[in-house]
């Protein structure tokens, strides 16, 4: 105890430390965050479905029937009708044969990555990929080539000299998650034909926001049938929780057999499957929120820019304003939190050194008189602490 509390001590010196903040009610754009009412510009629940009332009444029904736990795993006893339902539903949205769904998508990813990719395969990982991906490619025993974020030069250089697996596989997140950026998921797909590799995609953030039907970047960027392994998320604009793989027949029932996330973990409980079940059909058919959330964020996108601040550029509804360093972008996120607004600053180890920033996320719910406050919030604060003149 006496080595952790040296460790605590040190991470806390490095101003490292990660406190919980405290939600008290439910995941919507008014949010009470440690006892004070303020506006959520820091969640994933992009489409605002995370307290639609018609999840709350699939949840519940679902448990009316099915019960609060699933009790086992899958390929026990926690295999129900609405899992089955839950996949079956999640490949037609995603234009695949199947889909396998998983705990939370960090599993899926861990899941993929170590069924697919073993000893004597390759895979090629952007730098900004994910955690989750991370520690998909830690865990897999296959050999690891990392290349430059979004630099397909790169990523074709290395796939020259090292694409000596008997699978090599390009994982890549769809949507970034810190910088907001999209995949440049054409030029990878190229990349794969020709030299004979996987592509993966996480579809975490991408899932709901991009696409005709919010199918994510296969569909955005109609790449239909050229991507093997598509991930994402029922966690984000689902508004649930939980992962999937969608892909081939034969992909899906490998990972049914091989993937020890599936194997060793109870399923997931009825209630998540019975909310992720009516949120596909939401996220289907009432493209409005889609439309909304792509207007709003680039409103907020251009008016920042106007008023002086340095925006990464991008086209979701991520906004990662560049602050600099990291107490700079700490004491902006105060600010923004006296003022009502909830927008965390994200600096080192999760960005590089110097690019410390706000990450702003948007909801399809957020009215326009929310956006009025965040860039009246953003005006105020930038002139006072001299982000911008
Ligand atoms: N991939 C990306 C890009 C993510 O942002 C996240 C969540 N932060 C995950 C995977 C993991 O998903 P989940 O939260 O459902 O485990």
């Amino acid at each position: 105890m006496e080595r952790l509390r040296h460790e605590l001590e040190s991470i806390r010196n490095k101003g490292l430390y990660r406190r919980l903040r405290r939600m008290e009610s439910a995941a919507s754009t008014r949010v009470i965050v440690d006892g004070r009412e303020m506006l959520m510009c820091a969640s994933n629940n992009y489409l605002g479905l995370a307290d639609d009332h018609r999840l709350i009444e699939a949840a519940i029904e679902a448990i009316r029937k099915y019960g609060t736990g699933s009790s086992g795993s899958r390929l026990t006893t926690g295999n129900t009708a609405l899992h089955e339902q839950l996949e079956e539903r999640i490949a037609r949205f995603k234009g695949t044969e199947a889909a396998i769904v998983f705990n939370t998508g960090y599993m899926a990813n861990v899941a993929a990555m170590t069924a697919l990719a073993t000893a004597g395969d390759v895979i090629f990982s952007d730098e900004w990929n994910h955690a989750s991906l991370i520690d998909g490619c830690r865990l897999s025993k296959a050999d690891v080539v990392i290349y430059r974020h979004a630099d397909l030069k790169d990523l074709e250089e290395k796939l020259m000299r090292y694409r000596s697996g008997k699978r090599n596989l390009i994982v890549t997140d769809g949507v970034f998650s810190m910088d907001g950026d999209i995949a440049n998921l054409p030029g990878i797909v190229e990349l794969a034909e020709r030299y004979g590799a996987w592509v993966m995609v996480d579809d975490a953030h991408a899932t709901g926001v991009l696409g005709r039907r919010g199918a994510g970047t296969v569909e955005h960027f109609d790449l239909h049938g050229r991507v093997h392994i598509q991930m994402g998320t029922l966690s984000k604009a689902v508004g649930a929780e939980g992962g999937y793989i969608a892909g081939t027949h034969e992909l899906i029932e490998y990972l049914r057999n091989c993937a020890r996330p599936f194997i060793f973990s109870t399923a997931l409980s009825p209630g998540v499957i019975g909310t992720a079940l009516t949120a596909i059909d939401l996220i289907e058919n009432e493209p409005e929120r889609r439309a909304r959330l792509s207007l709003i964020s680039k409103r907020v996108r251009e008016e920042l820019i106007e008023m002086g601040f340095r925006v990464m550029s991008g086209e979701t509804p991520i906004l990662p304003i560049l602050i600099g360093e990291a107490e700079r972008a700490v004491e902006f996120s105060h600010h923004l939190e006296e003022q009502g607004v909830f927008a965390p600053a994200i600096r080192p180890p999760s960005v590089p050194q110097g690019t410390s920033r706000i990450r702003l996320t948007l909801m399809a719910t957020h009215t326009d008189e929310d956006v009025r406050d965040i860039l009246g919030a953003f005006a105020r604060i930038g002139q006072k602490m001299g982000v911008i003149r």
